[in-house]
């Protein structure tokens, strides 16, 4: 949506799609099923999906179209029929369930319904990634292949293979586009892991098709995966990878199309079986070169409001269509030890003013017919998120909005209730390790006791919140971790926190840990750059524990805890190893908020 207005604002003629969503749709279909049950692809190797889909495949067939429809919001009447639980067939995703009543009571029947109707569709996905595509997935599509690629060679192999029918599907919803734009360039945005081989299927078809148009990739995954790629072999699908934020170089690409003496910023190319990096000089885009946000060609109707967990919280990233925008480019604060610090998308901090921010929010409103807003920052800073707020009362403008932030001090019980009245309905952030000495030792630069006043005052004033949390950052010692989780467990007791979510310290090149080991008290493994992508980096570390095992007990916790379950428990029962008890006093979050606070 940038990139198109940008081209725009810059007098180049250019169209947008959302493939996914278009794929997603078409998979989803009656003909599409149809067409699986009778290509006899389905595996006879018993596996459970493929058992339980093709006993009733004509209830799925039948129901798929009615389910998509509510799950847009375009039937609501179904959600009754839906809730006695005779209308859909229940595989195995329907397992998971516990006790609906508890979490959605007589009256939140259309919530149930979606809850329910999400779990079809996740079978009918299941069937699908097991028995035709193994890369499909409704919300992320090949993401295991693509994580951690040393080398292209598995790639590689994968987009030598047959394709299959969802890629044939994928290709064919892309040709039509292009007969119809008859486009000289195509750019492919590769923001995951996930989305690298679907956009290399396409480049792939696009060469054997159409030789004439031009590709390119560009996006978050590339931006800090490829920066040291030497292997030419990716060149097979694309002509160009672009880096960061994309506007100038993707715009200095036309016009070195038109003519070659045009110099290239941020680009790689493969220059005589070399691979070729022009780095060019980009001076950041001034506030006026960057216009709003443009929406055309994007099929607001069709997204689906899923909901996998009974979580409220959880599912805001599944939950329909939301306006994205970014109220700032970079972070303001840039500063924490294992974030990409050194690279342009969080160092180069630039915001916008505020009464610019709301009219684009008008004009996006007017395009979508959208008044939910996902301000997609890295971390939104809270000054600006104040006048944003004004802002939006003074005009009486009626959105709502979720966004990500640090748990810092400036968010006082006022300034959350100011922005709740202006729509905020959420917040996520990052906590971490949730513990001080490791906070510090990351430059996180909030506390553990911070976080929980600034989650309350977000809670007081009826706004979510959602927390990323880590383990496995260097020093940090298996008795921090469970610390951390009991303190996880207490913010869930005094209603501080809706949902979380843990992932695995990972050390990237980028970050200040990846940059300066020695002083995390561990030792970089020094090897030679891969030739495809480099991002993580190997390191030694003094203390160890069993990472995969603590792993699984913080997974298994948070999902039990966003469920309302086991929040009584004493943590180590979470794992399946032995740990440590908590160390850390049983009051402590409310002492930290001067109160204990009830769910
Ligand atoms: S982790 Fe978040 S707050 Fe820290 S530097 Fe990165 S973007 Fe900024």
């Amino acid at each position: 949506m940038q990139l198109l207005a940008f081209l725009k604002y810059n007098k180049i003629e250019a169209e947008q799609l959302d493939l996914s969503i278009d794929l997603i749709d078409a998979v989803l279909s009656k003909e599409f099923l149809s067409e699986v049950l009778q290509s006899g692809s389905i595996l006879s190797n018993g596996r459970s999906a493929a058992k339980g889909f093709v006993s009733k495949s004509g209830e799925y067939i039948n129901l798929i179209e009615p389910v998509k429809q509510f799950l847009r919001g375009g039937d609501n009447t179904l959600s009754q029929r839906i809730c006695t639980r005779n209308l859909l067939p229940e595989g195995n995703r329907f397992k998971q369930i516990e006790d609906l009543e508890w979490w959605f009571g007589s009256m939140g029947k259309t919530d149930m319904a979606r809850h329910l109707a999400t779990l079809f569709i996740l079978d009918i996905a299941d069937f699908i990634r097991e028995n035709v595509c193994p890369h499909f997935g409704v919300t992320k599509y090949a993401e295991r292949i693509a994580l951690s690629l040393s080398t292209f060679t598995l790639l590689e192999e994968e987009l030598n293979k047959e394709p299959n029918l969802v890629d044939r599907l994928m290709v064919s919803l892309l040709h039509k586009k292009v007969e119809l734009c008859k486009p000289k360039i195509i750019g492919f945005t590769v923001p995951f892991p996930g989305n690298l081989y679907a956009a290399l299927r396409c480049g792939k078809y696009l060469k054997e098709n159409y030789p004439e148009i031009k590709i390119v990739i560009g996006g978050g995954y590339i931006n800090t995966e490829l920066r040291l790629l030497s292997d030419t072999s990716i060149f097979n699908y694309t002509d160009y990878i672009i880096f960061d934020d994309g506007e100038r170089p993707l715009l200095r690409l036309v016009q070195y199309e038109n003519d070659r003496r045009t110099p290239l910023i941020k680009t790689m190319i493969n220059l005589n079986g070399e691979v070729r990096y022009f780095d060019g000089i980009d001076d950041d885009l001034k506030r006026e070169e960057i216009p709003t946000p443009d929406y055309d060609g994007i099929e607001v109707g069709k997204y689906l409001s899923l909901m996998e967990l009974p979580n409220p919280t959880h599912s805001l990233w599944s939950n329909g269509f939301w306006n994205k925008m970014q109220l700032a480019r970079g972070c303001y604060w840039a500063k924490c030890a294992f974030c990409d610090t050194s690279l342009p998308y969080i160092a180069n901090y630039q915001s916008h003013e505020a009464s610019t921010i709301v009219d684009s929010m008008e004009m996006i409103i007017k395009q979508t017919g959208s008044s939910g807003f996902h301000f997609i920052d890295e971390a939104a800073p809270p000054a600006l998120l104040r006048k944003l707020s004004e802002e939006i009362v003074k005009r009486g403008l009626t959105v709502s909005w979720w966004t990500n932030i640090r748990f810092e001090k400036s968010f006082t019980g006022e300034l959350c209730q100011l922005m709740a009245k202006s729509g905020c309905i959420a917040l996520t952030g990052g906590l971490e390790v949730a513990s001080n000495r490791l906070l510090a030792l990351m430059n996180k630069g909030v506390t553990v006791e911070q976080a929980a006043i600034s989650c309350k005052n977000m809670q007081d004033a009826g706004i979510m919140v959602h927390t990323y949390l880590m383990y496995g950052f260097p020093t940090q010692t298996l008795q921090e971790t469970i610390d951390s989780l009991e303190v996880v467990r207490q913010l869930f007791v005094n209603g501080l926190i809706q949902s979380g979510f843990w992932h695995r310290y990972a050390m990237t090149c980028h970050s200040p840990s990846g940059k300066s080991p020695e002083k995390f008290d561990v030792k970089r493994v020094s090897l030679k750059p891969n030739s495809f992508a480099n991002n993580e980096v190997p390191y030694i570390e003094n203390v160890k524990y069993d990472y995969e095992r603590v792993g699984k007990g913080l997974e298994k916790s948070i999902y039990n805890y966003m469920h309302g379950v086991g929040l009584d428990e004493h943590v180590s029962e979470w794992f399946d190893c032995k740990v440590p008890p908590p160390i850390i006093p049983p009051n402590f979050i409310a002492m930290a908020i001067g109160c204990k606070r009830k769910r």
